[in-house]
C-alpha cells in the first residue's frame, strides 16, 4: 500500500526537502542566518543522510536541495548523491568557492543544478560581506563558469540585497547574467533579520522598477516568487518577510545538519530528532514533523 502523502494541518503538501549536510562553512558572511541553526551542530553520517532522503522520496517529496554551512565542505557529497533515489529536481546552494574543482563530479553523481551565493561583483565588497580575502571572489566566478560548463544549469545566483552595500549593483549583476545566454538566473533575496543584517532594503521600489522594465513577469506559486525578464536577463525576487502567501504555499520541510526535521526556518522549538532512528522509524518521524508545521506569517 502507498504511504499517505505528507500534508500538514493547513493543507500544505510537502514536496520539497531542504537538507543541511554540514554546519561548517569556509566563509563568514555577516548577515548569515545559518539556515536557522547555530552552525556548531555535529554532522550526520552519510548513511543517515541517505536514509532521510530515501524516506522523503517514499513519502512523495520530489525536490531535494542540499545546503549547509557550505555543502562542498563535505567530501562525501558525491557519494550521497550517487546513493539517493531519483528526484524531479536535485540542487544545492553553495558559496561556489570550491565549485570549480567539483562541478563535473557533482553533475556526474546526479546533481541537476546549483544556486551560487554572489552578492557583489566587486572583490573588495565581497571580502567585507563574507569576511574573507578578496581573492576568493575570483574563485567563485570560476565556480560559476565551471557549473555552467558542467551543465549544472540553470545556475541561480543568490544575491541578498544589503542596504548601502550592494543595492547599486543590480544593473551590473543583470549584465553579468546576460553573458550566459539564459544558463544563469539572478535571484535577488530580501534579507531576513537574524539580528545581524544591517537594515531594511526597499524591495517594493526594486520590484516596481523591475516591473516597469520587464517584457514579461511570471509569478511562481511556491513562496509567491516573481520572475521578471529584462532584456534577456531573468531576475527572480524572493521576499519571505511578512509574506503570508510565502508561508501559505510553503511545501518545504527542512533537515538540520545534525539530523533534526525542522518544520520552519523561523521556528526552533519544534525540531524532531531522527539521529538514532533507523530507516523504518523515519517515516513516523516525518509525519510527526509535518503535523507540527504552521505558517509563520498567517494571512
Ligand atoms: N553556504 C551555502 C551558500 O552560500 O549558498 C549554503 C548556506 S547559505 C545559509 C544559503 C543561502 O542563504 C545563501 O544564498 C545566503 O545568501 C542566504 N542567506 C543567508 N543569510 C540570509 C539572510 N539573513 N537573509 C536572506 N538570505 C540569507
Amino acid at each position: 500500500m502507498e504511504p499517505a502523502a505528507l500534508i500538514d494541518s493547513f493543507g500544505r503538501k510537502i514536496t520539497s526537502l531542504r537538507i543541511s549536510i554540514t554546519g561548517q562553512c569556509n566563509l563568514n558572511c555577516f548577515y548569515c542566518h545559518n539556515e536557522g541553526q547555530s552552525g556548531h551542530e555535529s554532522q550526520m553520517s552519510s548513511g543517515h543522510l541517505v536514509n532521510i532522503i530515501k524516506t522523503a522520496s517514499k513519502l512523495g517529496v520530489t525536490k531535494v536541495k542540499f545546503s549547509g554551512g557550505e555543502p562542498l565542505m563535505r567530501q562525501d557529497f558525491e557519494d550521497v548523491l550517487v546513493a539517493i533515489p531519483k528526484f524531479r529536481d536535485v540542487s544545492a546552494t553553495t558559496n561556489g568557492v570550491m565549485l570549480a574543482k567539483r562541478a563535473v563530479s557533482l553533475k556526474s553523481a546526479g546533481l541537476d543544478r546549483v544556486n551560487v551565493s554572489l552578492d557583489t561583483l566587486q572583490p573588495q565588497t565581497y571580502a567585507s560581506i563574507c569576511r574573507c580575502n578578496k581573492d576568493i571572489h575570483s574563485m567563485v566566478l570560476d565556480g560559476i563558469h565551471s557549473a555552467v560548463n558542467a551543465g549544472l544549469t540553470p545556475v541561480k545566483l543568490n544575491m541578498v540585497m544589503l542596504k548601502g552595500i550592494n543595492e547599486n549593483e543590480l544593473e551590473d549583476m543583470m549584465s553579468f547574467v546576460r553573458l550566459f545566454n539564459g544558463d544563469v538566473i539572478l535571484q535577488i533575496i530580501e534579507p531576513m533579520d537574524f539580528g545581524n543584517y544591517g537594515g531594511k532594503v526597499n524591495m517594493d521600489a526594486i520590484e516596481k522598477d523591475l516591473g516597469s522594465r520587464a517584457s514579461e513577469m511570471i509569478e511562481r506559486k511556491m513562496h509567491r516568487r516573481r520572475k521578471y525578464l529584462i532584456d534577456g536577463a531573468e531576475v527572480e525576487v524572493v521576499r519571505p518577510i511578512d509574506n503570508s502567501r510565502f508561508c501559505a504555499n510553503c511545501s518545504r520541510l527542512r533537515v538540520t545538519a545534525d539530523g533534526k526535521l525542522k518544520p520552519c526556518l523561523l521556528v526552533n522549538d519544534n525540531l524532531v530528532d531522527t539521529v538514532s532512528a533507523g530507516i523504518h522509524e523515519l517515516e513516523t518521524l516525518f509525519y510527526k514533523a509535518v503535523n507540527l508545521r504552521e505558517p509563520f506569517y498567517k494571512g
